[in-house]
């Protein structure tokens, strides 16, 4: 197979059996991010007067916003949640006093940084 000359590198390759008339770029990440960024570019240039894509497009992306909003206040209150559930279990164990603890403040970030909270 005949080696081809990259696009972005300059490097050769051997491209890929099926897509050899079509590939101009190697598997360089650096060079496949160059491809996708002059793709992405292509795309955005094609779709600007498109306003009908505009306003869909618009739609979703709020959507994503919304969704990771809403993500985040469920990893709070969850994360909370936790919290509150170790000073509870903290307050029992000062109540029956088996142990003594000097740093509260030292052992709660233990805690947060030990548990799993995702
Ligand atoms: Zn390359």
């Amino acid at each position: 197979m005949k080696p081809v000359k990259c696009a972005c590198c300059d490097h050769f390759f051997i491209p890929r059996a099926n897509n050899r008339e079509k590939q101009k770029y190697c598997n360089a990440p650096a060079c496949q991010n160059e491809r996708n960024r002059i793709k992405n570019q292509t795309y955005r240039t094609k779709k600007e007067n498109d306003f009908t894509f505009k306003h869909f497009e618009a739609q979703r992306q709020q959507r994503i916003r919304d969704r990771r909003k809403e993500l985040n206040g469920k990893r709070e209150a969850r994360r909370s949640s936790t919290l509150n559930a170790f000073c509870k279990t903290f307050i029992s164990m000062k109540i029956s006093s088996k142990f003594h603890i000097v740093d509260k403040s030292a052992l709660i970030m233990n805690f947060i940084d030990h548990t799993i909270i995702y």
